[in-house]
């Protein structure tokens, strides 16, 4: 399991910060969280000819007029061979919407997490293309993949994975930290607020609720202002109260802050504050489809797709 294979602080890619101050960081969000509304935190980093990281509308969809932050094609990981041979993900198409909240569900083992870390550049597939913001991770060197799961991908998990001797900002700050922005702190703090703790700035994860340290690692998730935030099982620690806040915080990272949210849950109640709901089974997607609010809508979903 994902939980298993890799956790810790090394998965926000930040273990590899590069030694030179980074114009990127740098120049991706100069005004901070106040002036990111809107398609502009798509265009702050392509804007930087120096970034290789960069979306690249002609590769993703601008021919057909569509845009995508998320795209899988033939997306397909085989894990062992002959008699142990496990199909993890066979055949995944998905695409995810600049600002869409998009869900996915399914029994354990279908392939959910497989999936996470491919989409996150965790993991590469045996076959096909995921192309995250206009990069074809599959094709990206090293140094430029680790540079793009930094920059514009945000990451959140079910254990919060804070470091416990950091303060909310520090823990928030700490990829741009470890990238070298000259204005981390600054930056943490304004997506602290935003996040509704701005009364909690200075304390540590002991000193959090676990609903307030899973805020602190949405902060530090949007903190270097991503294209993308993956979030695997976010209320899977929490109580009920607590899971339904987080819940409606990713919805207000889509739709008030245009990040792309996929989220994996097993939960149908937290699944339904999303917009689109993709059901796997066996590998592959067996359902992909809109959601209206309504609290019931994933469990009937899963019901129909025969997986209750
Ligand atoms: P889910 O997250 O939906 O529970 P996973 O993506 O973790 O499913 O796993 C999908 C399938 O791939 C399962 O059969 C699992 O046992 C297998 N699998 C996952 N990771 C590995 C691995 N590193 N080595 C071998 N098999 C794996």
């Amino acid at each position: 399991m994902w939980r298993d294979r890799k956790t810790g602080p090394d998965r926000l890619g930040v273990t590899a910060p590069q030694a030179e101050p980074d114009p990127i960081t740098a120049s991706a969000d100069p005004s901070g969280p106040s002036a990111i509304a809107g398609p502009s935190v798509i265009t702050a980093a392509s804007a930087d000819p120096t970034s290789s990281v960069t979306r690249t509308e002609a590769a993703d969809g601008e021919a057909t007029g569509e845009r995508t932050i998320v795209r899988t094609e033939g997306l397909t990981k085989v894990y062992g061979a002959g008699d142990s041979e496990v199909r993890a993900l066979d055949g995944v198409d998905i695409s995810v919407s600049p600002g869409e909240f998009v869900t996915v569900m399914g029994p354990s083992g279908c392939g959910k997490s497989t999936l996470l870390n491919m989409l996150g550049g965790l993991d590469t597939p045996t076959s096909g293309r995921v192309l995250v913001d206009g990069n074809d991770l599959t094709t990206l060197p090293d140094d430029r993949l680790t540079e793009l799961r930094r920059r514009r991908i945000g990451f959140v998990f079910q254990s919060f994975n804070l470091i416990p001797v950091l303060d909310a900002v520090e823990n928030a700050a700490l990829p741009l930290t470890l990238d070298g922005a000259d204005d981390a702190d600054e930056r943490a703090t304004r997506w602290l607020v935003r996040v509704g703790l701005a009364d909690r700035l200075h304390n540590r994860p002991d000193e959090l609720s676990g609903g307030q340290q899973q805020r602190v690692a949405v902060a530090r998730a949007l903190s270097t202002d991503p294209a993308l935030v993956l979030a695997d099982e976010p209320t899977g620690n929490l109580d009920s109260k607590s899971a339904t806040e987080i819940a409606e915080l990713l919805q207000q990272v889509a739709a008030e802050w245009h990040r792309s949210v996929l989220m994996v849950t097993h939960d149908p109640r937290i699944a339904s504050y999303a917009q689109r709901l993709i059901l796997m089974n066996d590998g592959r997607v067996v359902d992909d489809l809109p959601l209206d609010g309504s609290r019931e809508g994933p469990i009937r979903a899963m019901e129909r797709a025969g997986l209750l």
